[in-house]
């Protein structure tokens, strides 16, 4: 540890807890009318930004970046029309929120790049029925005293399935709508006493398709893939059921010409359709459900039992270059282990890195980036780096010292290593 073993500090942790809400009929039918306004005035700063983008960039002189207060401004104004009443019904903050979070979107997608990270998009229009959700004020969010309802701006007392986990100052609300139902994510900052971690120690992790969590001291760790690929079986069987039943007279492999009439025009969702999507939304949050669960255990055993982690810094970049291999890593991904696709590991590895950098933050350890370059091709034993010590995916065997141990690993080695320089 940098600073004297053995003290005591207080921290402020932020933790967050997503609550399962029950609203009546009036109440969930504003969840939809706020969900609705807020895509509405997304939609609008998106557009409005845009805008704004293309003429600062015909002359950068005359005409400023866009931003998000000016936005917000702006909002202000548009919404005094007779005609535009309507995105006042909710609470301001809702729209006001919307602006700055495509002013976020865009932050987001600029800093990613500034990192070499292609993976975050380009913010893009918000559609229906896609991550429906609105902020809630933290001025205006607060619980009764059984933590039973929870008072919402401009709506009143909505019931909770359970009561607020943490004792601290709410920061923030989103309430957001999944395929069964309603939510309510609460964002709390905790006051925390760190006291010294109980079993102080340093391990590096690899993260890879084949051994999900490799450790510097040779242990292995997977996720739960026999699980993930019936979840997954599963979904794809509800999925493709789905595609059949738009309409009664769809038939096999023609939806996308059954879809449309003579004139074009979409035919109406059968009811069927509709039960069926809602069967797909289901298999959907089960499957992150069983992800979640996994990291979060794997997460508790790794921040208990170490209190230096070292950790990839994410470059996703190499890792989505194709199949084949990057430059440095030839056909390192090249015949996967099946269960856990890439696209799943690179979500897992990002939830994976919040899950350690708050659980050990909490038990007084902490969580170090290692850049991942030529991790996979350096000896661990006498440093020697060259593509030729990676014979296969999963041997490792150093051309200089002959050093050889399992692949993954030596990069978890060569990942706390590099970490510990910068200690
Ligand atoms: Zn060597």
């Amino acid at each position: 540890m940098a600073e004297g073993a053995g003290e005591i500090s207080v921290a402020t942790i932020s933790r967050a807890h997503k609550i399962k809400l029950d609203p009546n009929r009036a109440q969930e039918n504003y969840f939809r009318r706020a969900c609705g306004t807020r895509r509405f005035a997304y939609n609008w700063a998106l557009a409005e930004w845009n805008r704004l983008y293309e003429l600062h960039k015909q002359d950068p002189e005359k005409n400023p970046k866009p931003g998000w207060m000016a936005l917000q401004k702006s909002l202000t104004q548009y919404k005094k029309q007779d005609d535009r009443k309507w995105i006042g019904e909710v609470a301001a903050n809702i729209s006001f929120r919307a602006v700055r979070d495509v002013g976020q979107a865009w932050k987001n997608y600029f800093d990613a790049l500034k990192r070499g990270d292609r993976s975050v998009r380009k913010p893009t229009f918000a559609r229906k029925g896609v991550h429906d959700r609105f902020y809630v004020h933290n001025g205006n969010l607060r619980f009764d005293d059984d933590g039973r309802h929870v008072l919402i701006e401009k709506l009143g007392w909505v019931r909770c399935r359970e009561p607020l986990r943490f004792n601290g100052k709410i920061m923030s609300g989103t309430v957001s709508r999944a395929a069964d139902g309603w939510y309510l994510s609460v964002q709390v900052d905790v006051p925390h006493i760190v006291k010294p971690h109980p079993r102080p120690g340093k391990i590096g992790i690899d993260m890879g398709v084949a051994n999900h969590a490799a450790l510097s001291n040779g242990e292995f760790r997977h996720l739960p893939v026999e699980s993930f690929e019936k979840l997954i079986r599963r979904m794809r069987r509800a999925q493709k059921s789905l595609s059949r039943k738009w309409s009664g007279k769809i038939k096999r492999g023609h939806a996308d010409r059954a879809l449309r009439n003579e004139e074009g025009q979409l035919l109406p969702k059968s009811k069927r359709f509709i039960k069926q999507a809602q069967r797909v939304g289901l298999a959907h949050q089960r499957i992150a459900n069983v992800r979640m669960d996994a990291l979060h255990k794997l997460s508790r055993w790794i921040v208990d039992n170490f209190d230096v982690i070292a950790v990839e810094n994410l470059n996703i970049r190499d890792m989505t270059a194709s199949a084949k291999g990057t430059l440095e890593e030839p056909g390192r991904n090249v015949k996967a282990k099946a269960g856990l696709n890439r696209s799943m590991l690179h979500a897992a590895m990002r939830q994976f890195r919040i899950l350690l950098e708050y659980k050990s933050a909490a038990v007084g350890g902490r969580v170090i980036p290692a850049e991942p370059a030529y991790t996979s091709q350096t000896c661990s034993a006498c440093g020697h780096c060259c593509a030729e010590n990676r014979q296969t995916q999963s041997e490792f065997r150093c051309v200089s010292c002959g050093h050889a141990e399992n692949a993954d690993v030596n990069a978890a080695k060569n990942i706390l290593a590099q970490a510990e320089k910068g200690l």
